[in-house]
């Protein structure tokens, strides 16, 4: 029997607004976004603006009111498949994976607090949870949140942060007691908290555009109303939202080498060699029929994930699942079709460069490829 088509009039609408946005709002800002290692604040006013920001917050806050994450995918797909900044991501991942922790883990005086600003674009967020000391092991985290009163004392840093330089609020993953996982509470850290402070945008092999920071608290004094969930409730908090925040990943991963694909496609048919346009070489022909069929199988997979998460239903190991897959296959189709452009794909001023610097990072955030395939094997039973 047909499979159902995932996305109807209204998601084929919302893809048309998206473009529309990213050719208004990014295309003309990418290149110096890109120089500057930041993008412009506007960037979300303007996604705020156009629709493309905030669209599962609640109305009455400000929001779109439609938790539909074929929505999210639209947005990723459209801006992984346009040969524009990575900045623009920091808007997709505050829709897709910070988003989750104001919507669902507040109370409705957080909400009223918060988001409002949030819908509006003018109140960036990011999440915070590595640490110099640890990243894959989150029971190693030692940013500390002692309480006194009415408030929490945070010591500590964390790093590797998107939308670090930009974000007003940042749900910050803390110690508050000694138990591996039920000692890690989520605390929202304000800007101009005083010892909230920013240190260096770091320097990427790609992903220029973002402004991937380390950040520092030193007695920084939070109130408790500024807790997501209970005390303790930090890890269970984490878990909720990570298959969705992979899926994400995984989404983005797809389309992205998807568009470097059809890129590739056409240099392909254009560059000749030996008289013969390098596409009809055996070889290439041969590369791009492998990556084709990778492409496809994959994009089944992710579109029934997607399907799953609509329900409910999709589980931590599917998730982690799609993440690792598609990840490595992007790497995989990204080095390959660079091959394929010769010379020039060494060169910067042909996307599939910017493709090359940008793709790397996609098997490590979000979860490294080992800490999904230990998910995967765990469900297994192993
Ligand atoms: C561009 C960028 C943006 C990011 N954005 C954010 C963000 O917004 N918020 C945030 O909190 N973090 C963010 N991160 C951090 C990212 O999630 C971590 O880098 C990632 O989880 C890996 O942690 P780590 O770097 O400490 O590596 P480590 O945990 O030190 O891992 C080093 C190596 O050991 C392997 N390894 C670790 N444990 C195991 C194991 N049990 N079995 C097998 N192998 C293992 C890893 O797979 C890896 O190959 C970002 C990172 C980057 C680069």
């Amino acid at each position: 029997m047909a499979q159902q088509a995932l996305y109807d009039a209204e998601h084929d609408a919302f893809r048309a607004t998206v473009r529309g946005w990213i050719d208004k709002h990014v295309r003309p800002h990418a290149e110096r976004w890109d120089e500057q290692g930041v993008v412009d604040r506007e960037l979300f006013t303007s996604a705020a603006a156009d629709g493309v920001l905030g669209f599962a917050i609640p109305e009455e806050f400000g929001g779109g009111g439609v938790e539909d994450f074929r929505f999210n995918a639209v947005m990723g797909e459209e801006l992984a498949r346009s040969a524009v900044s990575s900045g623009a991501a920091g808007v997709a991942l505050s829709n897709d994976i910070v988003f989750p922790y104001f919507t669902d883990l507040t109370t409705q005086e957080q909400r009223q607090r918060w988001l409002p600003g949030i819908a509006a674009g003018e109140q960036i967020v990011a999440v915070a949870m590595t640490e110099p000391g640890t990243g894959s092991d989150l029971s190693g985290i030692r940013t500390s949140a002692v309480r006194d009163g009415d408030h929490y004392v945070v010591n500590g840093a964390k790093t590797f942060i998107s939308n670090g330089q930009n974000a007003d609020l940042v749900a910050t993953a803390v110690r508050t007691g000694d138990h591996p996982h039920r000692g890690l509470s989520l605390l929202v850290i304000e800007r101009g908290m005083p010892g909230f402070e920013r240190g260096r945008n770091l320097d990427k092999i790609g992903l220029h555009a973002q402004d991937t920071s380390e950040l520092s608290f030193t007695d920084v004094r939070v109130p408790v109303a500024n807790l997501l969930g209970a005390e303790g409730d930090g890890f269970t908090g984490l878990m909720r939202n990570l298959p969705q925040e992979r899926l994400s990943i995984a989404v983005g991963a797809t389309a992205a080498a998807e568009g470097t694909f059809a890129r590739t496609l056409d240099y392909v048919k254009e560059r000749t060699a030996f008289g013969q346009p390098v596409g009809t070489f055996q070889n290439t022909r041969f590369v791009m029929a492998e990556i084709h069929t990778e492409l496809a199988v994959t994009r089944s997979y992710v579109d029934d994930c997607v399907r799953k998460h609509l329900d409910g239903a999709l589980t931590a190991e599917e998730a982690a699942a799609a993440k690792w897959w598609t990840t490595e296959l992007q790497v995989r189709v990204v080095n390959r079709c660079l091959q394929l452009h010769g010379g020039y794909g060494y060169m910067r001023e042909f996307r599939i460069a910017k493709d090359y610097e940008d793709c790397r990072v996609s098997t490590i955030y979000g979860g490294t490829t080992e800490i999904m395939k230990e998910i995967v094997g765990r469900g297994l039973g192993l």
